[in-house]
C-alpha cells in the first residue's frame, strides 16, 4: 500500500439566510484512510433546518425574478472560481471521502463543466406557443406555455461524488432560479462547505442556497416532509429513496439510485483494451460510484483470454493513501462498508464462486475482486455491491447475453462491447436501462446528457436541461383575443 499524506480542512459551519453559522452538537469529519479529524462541523437541529427552509422559501421569489443574465454570470463565476481553487477542492474531496487525487481532480473538472453547462442553460429556459383553435373550444384564444422555478429545492446528495452530485442539483436549481436547502452527506460534508463559499463569493443573494448538516433520518425526514419545499433531487440509495417517497407529501421528486452495471463483450471486441477499460469502471472509487461495473459478460469463445486480461488490469490498481498521487484504488468510505463486501464476497464462495484475485481487506481497504462461476441469486450479482469486486460470466449467445444483463431490479446504465451493426441496435432495443453505451463503459456520462434509470434505479433525469425541466413548472396563459 502506498503512504499517508497530511490534510486539515479547518473551520466549518452551517450556511443559513447568507449568514455563516454554529447550530447543535459538532460532527466530526475523518480522513478516510487514516481516520483522523480533519474538520469539525455543526449539525443542524430542527430550528435550524426550519431556518434554512424559511430563508430559502423568503429568497425564492427574488430568485424567480433574478434576469437570465445575472443567474448565468453567476453561475460561469462559480465555475471559474472553483477552476481557481481547484487543487484545495480536489484534496477535500480525496480526504474526506477516500477517492484517488486523479479521480478527485477528475471530479473538479466535471463540476466545473457542470456550472459551465448551467451557465449556458439559464439563458434557454423557455416555453412555446400552442394553437389553442386546433379544437373548436380554443377558437379565438391565443395560448402559450412558461416555465415557472418551483420555489424551494431540497437537494440531498450522497457520499460518493461530494462535489459534482451537488452541483447537479444546485447549478440547475440557480438555472431555473430557484433557492435551495443543501443536505450533503454526513460523512462528506466538507465539500459542500467550500461550495456555498464559492457561490457567495461568485454573488449568489443570501438565502438563495443555505446548508445544513445531520443524520438523513433527522435532518434529511425534516427537511422533505417540509410543506415550503416543492421539490426534492436525492441521490442516494433505493431504500432512502423509498423512504423519501413515503414522507415526502405532494411535491416534485427526482430519485437518482444504485445500479448492478452489466458490460457484454463480444468476441470482436479488442480484449486487451476493454480489460483495461473495465478494471478502472470496476474499481475507480473502490466500487462506490452508481455505475460501477459489476457484471461482465464475455462470450464463451474469448472468456479465458478476457478473463486473463482482466485480471492483469485489476493486480495492476495501485492500492493505498488516496492522497497520494501514484493510488489509484483508496480506501471504502468506512470500515463497516468494507467488512460488508468481504461478507458477500465470502457466502457467494461459500455457494460456489470462485475468487481469482482480491478478497483481501485491511481496516477499510478492500482491494480489487475478480469473481467468477457466480450465479444469478448470489448478492454479489443481483445486489448493488458498491464496492470493488466484478464478476466474469461466460455467455453461449448474444441474446442470452441481453437477457442475463437485463434481468435486474435496476435499470441505469449497460454497456454492449461489438463492432457489429445488428447487435448494437438489438442491444439498445433490449437493454432496458436509462443508458444504453456503446463501446465504452457504462460508467460514461458527461454532464450535460440525460441522466437517470429506470426501475430500481429512480425516477427522473439529471443533466443540465433536463434537470431544469425537473425544477420548474409549466405554466399555461391563455388569452381571449376578443373582448
Ligand atoms: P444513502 O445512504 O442513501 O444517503 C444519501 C443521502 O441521503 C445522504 O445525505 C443521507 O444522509 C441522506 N439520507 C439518509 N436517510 C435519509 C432519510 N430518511 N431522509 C432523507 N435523507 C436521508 O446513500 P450513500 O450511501 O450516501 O450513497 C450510496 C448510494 O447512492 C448507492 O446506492 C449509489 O448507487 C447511489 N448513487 C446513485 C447515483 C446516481 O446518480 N444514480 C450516484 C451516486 C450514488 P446521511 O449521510 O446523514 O445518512
Amino acid at each position: 500500500m502506498a503512504t499517508t499524506t497530511e490534510f486539515h480542512f479547518g473551520e466549518a459551519q452551517l450556511f443559513i439566510a447568507g449568514h455563516w453559522v454554529d447550530a447543535g452538537p459538532a460532527l466530526e469529519v475523518r480522513n478516510k484512510y487514516t481516520n483522523e479529524t480533519i474538520g469539525e462541523i455543526p449539525t443542524a437541529r430542527r430550528e435550524d433546518v426550519d431556518a434554512a427552509v424559511a430563508a430559502a422559501a423568503e429568497t425564492a421569489p427574488k430568485m424567480a425574478q433574478m434576469p437570465a443574465y445575472e443567474k448565468s454570470e453567476i453561475l460561469a463565476r462559480t465555475s471559474q472560481l472553483m477552476r481557481q481553487r481547484a487543487e484545495e477542492i480536489a484534496r477535500t474531496i480525496s480526504a474526506e471521502a477516500g477517492k484517488a487525487l486523479k479521480f478527485a481532480r477528475i471530479e473538479v473538472d466535471r463540476a466545473i463543466g457542470t456550472f459551465t453547462i448551467a451557465a449556458e442553460e439559464a439563458k434557454r429556459i423557455h416555453g412555446e406557443t400552442i394553437p389553442l383553435d386546433a379544437l373548436p373550444a380554443g377558437a379565438g384564444y391565443f395560448g402559450f406555455w412558461v416555465r415557472r422555478p418551483v420555489g424551494v429545492v431540497a437537494a440531498i446528495s450522497p457520499f460518493n461524488f461530494p462535489l459534482n452530485l451537488v452541483a447537479h442539483k444546485v447549478a440547475p436549481a440557480i438555472a431555473a432560479g430557484n433557492a435551495i436547502v443543501l443536505k450533503p452527506a454526513s460523512s462528506t460534508p466538507l465539500t459542500s462547505v467550500l461550495l456555498c463559499r464559492i457561490l457567495e463569493e461568485a454573488g449568489l443573494p443570501p438565502g438563495a442556497i443555505n446548508l445544513v448538516v445531520g443524520s438523513g433520518s433527522t435532518v434529511g425526514e425534516w427537511l422533505v416532509s417540509d410543506r415550503r419545499v416543492a421539490k426534492i433531487t436525492f441521490t442516494g440509495s433505493p431504500s432512502v429513496g423509498e423512504r423519501i417517497l413515503r414522507v415526502a407529501g405532494i411535491k416534485k421528486v427526482t430519485l437518482e439510485l444504485g445500479n448492478t452495471s452489466p458490460v457484454i463483450v463480444s468476441p470482436d471486441a479488442d480484449l486487451q483494451s476493454v480489460a483495461k477499460r473495465c478494471a478502472v469502471g470496476a474499481y475507480y472509487n473502490s466500487g462506490q460510484v452508481c455505475l460501477s461495473i459489476q457484471r461482465i459478460y464475455s462470450d464463451r469463445h474469448i472468456h479465458e483470454p478476457f478473463t486473463e486480461f482482466f485480471l492483469k488490469a485489476s493486480e495492476s490498481m495501485v492500492v493505498g493513501d488516496p492522497l497520494d498521487e501514484r493510488v489509484d484504488v483508496g480506501p471504502m468510505i468506512d470500515e463497516h462498508e468494507a467488512v460488508r463486501i468481504q461478507g458477500w464476497v465470502r457466502e457467494a464462495q461459500q455457494e460456489g464462486a470462485k475468487v481469482l484475485t482480491g478478497g483481501r481487506r485491511e481496516g477499510p481497504v478492500y482491494w480489487p475482486t475478480v469473481l467468477t462461476d457466480v450465479a444469478p441469486g448470489m448478492k454479489v450479482v443481483k445486489d448493488e455491491v458498491f464496492a470493488p469486486v466484478a464478476s466474469v460470466i461466460p455467455y453461449d449467445d448474444f441474446e442470452d447475453a441481453l437477457r442475463q444483463a437485463d434481468a435486474t431490479e435496476y435499470g441505469l446504465q449497460a454497456s454492449v462491447f461489438t463492432r457489429d451493426i445488428q447487435r448494437i441496435f438489438r442491444a439498445i432495443e433490449r437493454l432496458n436501462f436509462g443508458g444504453v453505451i456503446i463501446n465504452e463503459t457504462p460508467t460514461f456520462r458527461v454532464d450535460h446528457m440525460p441522466y437517470g434509470g429506470i426501475r430500481q434505479s429512480g425516477i427522473g433525469r439529471e443533466g443540465l436541461r433536463f434537470a431544469i425541466e425537473e425544477m420548474t413548472n409549466i405554466q399555461m396563459v391563455a388569452i381571449r383575443m376578443a373582448t
